[in-house]
């Protein structure tokens, strides 16, 4: 009976358009993933400049438009088939790969999906062609109007799957996958001029230069100097590029760039290998940075594990590794010789050499009997802890410390020193409180920021002189982001196409500087708000406290000293950092006479 029932079903060979949906599930995850393929084409086919457009995070439209070697009349549906490339003749190319594609389903599986317009043209043929894919069914073929070179326009993506297209993430997010996959492209290839659009903005114009020049031009003048080259050459491999130095680590995994043999790839393993070099350097949390490339015999790597190939199988991992993680370490090392990094002076982060600079200068810690480095005229008379001010430390106490505050603070009985630049030493009758200043005061500006934030009314502040800053692309994302809060704080902007103008800040903005620490805010406003922050007011708050707070190392006098005192004391929450540091030690008596047994 089973039998009789098998019998009646019947094997058929799904259309070709049928199964190119299929297979573009694997291929097609989202717009970057037709960013990545048509540039990969663009390079493929030797283009010198290459043009990529974006609508709508790219759901809309991904373009890509090149200059590169096109393709002839009499192959331009050829190129639509599935297993149609021509970058790969026999199974014997497969461990040769000089091209990036080669599976010859990216125009296929996307053409599946989509509504796709190819138009070509080589150097042999006087005219162009165009043609039209929906759904995979070709729509229209022609001669048309268009220089040497390929330009593919994809819209309407995954109109063929509903459920798919509604998968798809908020513009700003699926923008910034696309421009990840442009980022990895561009970066390896320094010698093509590439420039990229959003919604007809230019986001990004990377002439021809050197490979540092690129890093530059992608992430920001900022990079010019956290860069550390690194390079090494065995007989197997070459190896080459840049690692961020130590203390330009990152709390978010962002610049993390293998290349191997011009691909981009990921490799837990080698990521391992870069770990181990900085062991040591970075601070708990904090992710190296790191551009590294590494060309090998292609004999040696099997790059066809994965269908969006950014895995990799190389033959002799281990001498990579250890060769991979002696070049870091190395690089790094004579870095250090020439700048030397001191982490016991920010224990929390660590600075930026501008602002070593800005440090050596007087302490911001004055006088004034409670300390506001951008209002000091301001008398704050009433404690903080009368105040209702939700903070994130607040859930976390140290045990036995709750009932330190009351008889801690009777500032009157206090004797206070600095010891090493760092601490304020408090002793009372039967113990001694090592404080540590920096945190101290980061504790007691940001209480004092979110308290004007949240609790005061804020009000806004006209800049008399403008500042205009200049935001990277992926700064420009983020600030849209935040952007709606910031202007309930009281800050006033304006755009223009490249920067953006700062109009008004709110009242306890420091004025003259608000440009800069403006761009703190936003660089560290994607770690600082996933990580530590319920609000955008208490990122802000720490962002301000943070950079504001008077250094390690930085002399105090006894009156600042006793003011921070009064400060903390008065403090909702003095045990903890606004980062949920430990504020002060305490050493009992009974410790020192049990030590000195
Ligand atoms: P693959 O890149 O794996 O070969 P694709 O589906 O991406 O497969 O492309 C199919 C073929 O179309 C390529 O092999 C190439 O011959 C041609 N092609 C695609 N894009 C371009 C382009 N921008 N310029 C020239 N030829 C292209
Ligand atoms: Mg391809």
């Amino acid at each position: 009976m089973g039998y009789s029932l098998q019998a009646m079903v019947e094997i058929i060979k799904l259309p070709e358009h049928v199964a190119n949906q299929i297979a573009a599930g694997e291929v097609v995850q989202r717009p970057s993933s037709v960013v990545k393929e048509l540039l990969e084409n663009a390079v493929d086919a030797q283009a010198t400049r290459v043009e990529l457009r974006l609508r709508s995070g790219g759901i809309a439209l991904v373009s890509v438009i090149d200059n590169g070697l096109g393709i002839h009349s009499s192959q331009l549906a050829l190129a639509f088939e599935r297993h149609a490339t021509s970058k790969l003749k026999s199974a014997d190319d497969l461990f040769r790969l000089a091209t990036k594609g080669f599976r010859g389903e990216a125009l296929a599986s996307i053409a599946a999906v989509s509504d796709v317009v190819l138009v070509s043209k080589t150097a042999d043929e006087p005219t162009a062609f165009a043609i039209r894919m929906r759904a995979g069914k070709r729509e229209l073929f022609e001669e048309t109007a268009f220089s040497t070179g390929t330009s593919v326009s994809v819209s309407h993506l995954f109109f063929t799957i509903p459920a798919r297209k509604n998968f798809l993430k908020s513009e700003a997010v699926e923008l910034k996958h696309c421009l990840d996959e442009f980022h990895r492209v561009a970066l390896l290839h320094e010698n093509i001029h590439f420039q990229c659009f959003h919604n007809e903005a230019v986001l990004y114009d990377l002439p021809v230069g050197s490979r540092h020049q690129r890093i530059v031009h992608i992430f920001g003048s900022k990079y010019a100097d956290r860069l550390v080259p690194v390079k090494e050459q065995t007989e197997r491999f070459e190896l080459s590029g840049y690692v961020i130095k130590p203390e330009y680590a990152k709390k978010t995994r962002g610049e993390q760039f293998f290349f191997i043999n011009k691909r981009f790839i990921r490799s837990p393993y080698l990521h391992k290998a870069v770990l181990e070099a900085f062991e040591g350097l970075l601070l708990s949390g904090h992710h190296p940075g790191y551009f590294i490339e590494i060309d090998i015999d292609k004999a040696a790597i099997d790059v066809n594990i994965h269908p969006t190939k950014t895995e990799i199988k190389l033959d002799d991992e281990y001498h990579v590794f250890s060769v991979l993680r002696a070049a870091v370490r190395h690089s790094l090392g004579r870095y250090q010789i020439n700048a030397p990094i001191d982490f016991e002076l920010n224990p929390i982060f660590t600075p930026s050499y501008e602002q070593h600079v800005s440090e050596a200068k007087a302490p911001r810690i004055k006088v004034s009997s409670t300390f506001n480095p951008f209002k000091p005229e301001v008398q704050q008379q009433e404690s903080f802890s009368e105040l209702y001010v939700e903070t994130d430390a607040q859930q976390i106490r140290i045990d036995g410390q709750t009932a330190v505050k009351e008889d801690l603070w009777n500032l009157d009985s206090l004797k206070t020193f600095q010891w090493a630049n760092k601490f304020i030493v408090v002793s009372s009758a039967d113990k001694l409180l090592v404080i540590d200043q920096y945190r101290a005061h980061q504790r007691v500006l940001y209480e004092a920021f979110l308290k004007k934030m949240t609790v005061e009314h804020i009000g806004s502040q006209q800049l008399l002189f403008q500042e205009s800053i200049a935001l990277q692309p992926q700064e420009w994302v983020l600030f849209e982001t935040i952007e709606s809060h910031l202007i309930d704080l009281g800050f006033e902007f304006e755009r223009s196409a490249e920067s953006l103008i700062i109009k008004g800040v709110p009242e306890f903005f420091p004025p003259n500087e608000s440009g800069s620490v403006f761009k703190r805010l936003i660089e560290e406003a994607e770690s600082l708000s996933s990580v530590l922050s319920y609000s955008t007011a208490d990122m802000a708050a720490k962002v301000l406290a943070k950079h504001s707070a008077v250094k390690k190392g930085v002399a105090l006098s006894a009156e600042a000293i006793t003011e921070l005192i009064t400060d903390l004391s008065r403090c909702k929450e003095p045990y903890l950092s606004p980062f949920n540091k430990r504020i002060f030690v305490t050493v009992q008596e009974a410790e020192i006479i049990q030590k000195l047994h």
